[in-house]
């Protein structure tokens, strides 16, 4: 029954906890979160559910996204 072991992640916007697989990776670039579907470019990244809802959560919340991506005011 063992498959490997598949990184779990939690999602930004709701916080549940899933594999990596069905999150999607974001990462900032000049100001704006772009999605990172390759897991390939540099910088911190935060994952969230492939749902608007915990993208626009995210997106919203400024005080997060300042903790997640380390950016100053
Ligand atoms: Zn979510």
């Amino acid at each position: 029954m063992k498959r490997g072991h598949v990184p779990v992640r939690t999602c930004r916007g709701c916080g549940v906890k899933a594999p990596q697989p069905e999150l999607v990776r974001l990462v900032m670039r000049d100001g704006e979160l772009i999605e990172d579907p390759l897991r390939r470019k540099t910088g911190r990244g935060v994952y969230i559910c492939k749902t608007e809802l915990c993208r626009t959560r995210l997106e919203k919340n400024k005080k997060l996204l300042q903790r997640c991506f380390r950016l100053k005011k």
